[in-house]
């Protein structure tokens, strides 16, 4: 396959320069997967010849994208919680790209949901509308850093691109590439679905620096699928808002409110009773607009 042969080039080339090795490439670069690339490499291609190559920083520097502002390359965890305490800068700028249409839309479909609070919660990312099986596109090149099924986001990708953001591809139906794999902007890696914590097919799309979570919209016209600007600059208070944003959705996550269903009661009619939008009601729900309310029943209606 296309992206196996790519993937074991990379590793051909980690594995010669170093990057990857037994005793300190593993714990170093990454969690359970890392392990388990460098183990189907030495049983089918390398035999019992293996290098005693010896890992060091600077070829790291090298091959994986932004390892001088990560130092770490974790293929297991999804984020680290204490990434943007490493961001010592006033000012960071990234280069996006060299012209506006450098950057590919993951997906065809509107956006059905934007970053920020949303029913009380913070919501880190956007919502793209696509069907099951349509192909999900990285939207810049980069590498594959996570490419497995996670509780909350289903099949999740996540590619470290060579500015130092990364992307985040949620509710995948299938995996198509894996942690390590070399990626152009536009190459597909997965197609779209329904998995993980999910009402209805959908993208949710997130861009992150240092783990923390970014609003797309400042780096992508959503709509036209261009760049924002060429550049994008970070600075401390992009991450006191992130900050601000997560405590605001702490206090208010307690606060859901619930209706419990009375004889007489729809969706409709309780749609406008509340004000929220009968799509909205069924998501929250996890339920069909053509679903038989039974009395007694609780719904969430904020
Ligand atoms: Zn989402």
């Amino acid at each position: 396959m296309h992206s196996t042969s790519r993937r074991n080039t990379l590793i051909a080339c980690l594995l010669s320069s170093g990057v990857l090795c037994a005793q300190t490439g593993t714990a170093d670069i990454g969690g359970p997967e890392g392990l388990d690339l460098f183990e189907e490499l030495t049983e089918s291609t390398l035999g019992s010849d293996l290098p005693t190559a010896v890992w060091d920083v600077n070829d790291s520097l090298t091959f994986i994208p932004g390892y001088d502002m990560y130092c770490h390359w974790n293929t297991d965890v999804l984020f680290d919680r204490l990434g943007a305490a490493r961001f010592d800068h006033d000012t960071l700028r990234l280069q996006l790209g060299t012209h506006e249409c450098d950057i590919m839309m993951p997906c065809e479909g509107k956006l059905t949901s934007p970053y920020g609070m949303r029913r009380g919660r913070m919501h880190y990312g956007v919502d793209l509308d696509l069907e099951t099986g349509d192909p999900v596109m990285s939207a810049f090149s980069g590498m594959v850093r996570i490419a497995k099924y996670n509780k909350t986001f289903g099949n999740v990708v996540v590619v470290r691109h060579y500015n130092g953001l990364e992307t985040v591809y949620a509710h995948l139906s299938k995996l198509m590439v894996a942690p390590g794999g070399l990626i152009e902007a536009g190459d597909t890696i997965g197609l779209g679905g329904n998995t993980g914590r999910s009402y209805g097919s959908h993208l949710h799309f997130e861009v992150r620096f240092l783990d923390q979570p970014i609003d797309p919209a400042l780096v992508v016209d959503i709509e036209n699928g261009s760049l924002r600007a060429l550049n994008f600059d970070i600075h401390k208070g992009s991450f006191a808002a992130i900050a601000a944003a997560k405590a605001a959705s702490r206090t208010t996550s307690t606060t859901r409110k619930y209706h419990v269903i009375r004889r007489g009661d729809t969706l409709y009619a309780l749609s406008r009773r509340y004000g929220v939008k009968v799509s909205d009601l069924c998501r929250i729900n996890g339920i069909s607009e053509r679903a038989t309310l039974s009395i007694g029943q609780r719904l969430r209606y904020d």
